[in-house]
């Protein structure tokens, strides 16, 4: 069986990192990720990444560099991480979530992320 890739982004505006806070489901509510989510059958990750952004931010964004490494999430499931720059907009939570942070760097590990994201935000920091 092949791995369904959800793609994330550490989308970063004069050095600080976006966080965003799940409001969906309730197992996941109140933890912070970075933003993103499932690729599509047919659809390239990074363009993945770009489509994810839009909906669930409003924004336009441009994919940098892809973070090394994957990790796990649920079975079935691997996280891949893309560092990325704002092009326009300014971030919203129009869906999934129901906050949004810019964390400085040594604000960073101050929000209690996602399981799976803990290790992806620290690859992520290692690239900005
Ligand atoms: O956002 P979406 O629901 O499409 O994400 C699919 C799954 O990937 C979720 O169940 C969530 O647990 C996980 N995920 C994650 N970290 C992210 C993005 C998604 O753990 N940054």
């Amino acid at each position: 069986m092949t791995e369904r890739i959800v793609v994330g982004a550490a989308l970063y505006d004069e050095g600080r990192l976006l966080a965003a806070r799940r409001s969906a489901p309730p197992e996941l509510a109140g933890r912070w990720e970075l933003p993103g989510g499932k690729v599509e059958p047919g659809e390239r990750p990074d363009e993945a990444l770009v489509r994810e952004l839009r909906e669930e931010l409003g924004v336009e964004a441009e994919p940098i560099a892809r973070v090394p490494g994957q990790w796990p999430l649920k079975p079935g499931y691997v996280l891949w991480v893309w560092t990325a720059k704002l092009r326009s907009g300014a971030p919203e939570p129009l869906e999934d979530h129901d906050e949004l942070r810019w964390l400085s760097p040594d604000e960073v590990w101050s929000v209690e992320w996602l399981d799976a994201d803990v290790p992806a935000v620290a690859a992520a920091m290692e690239c900005r």
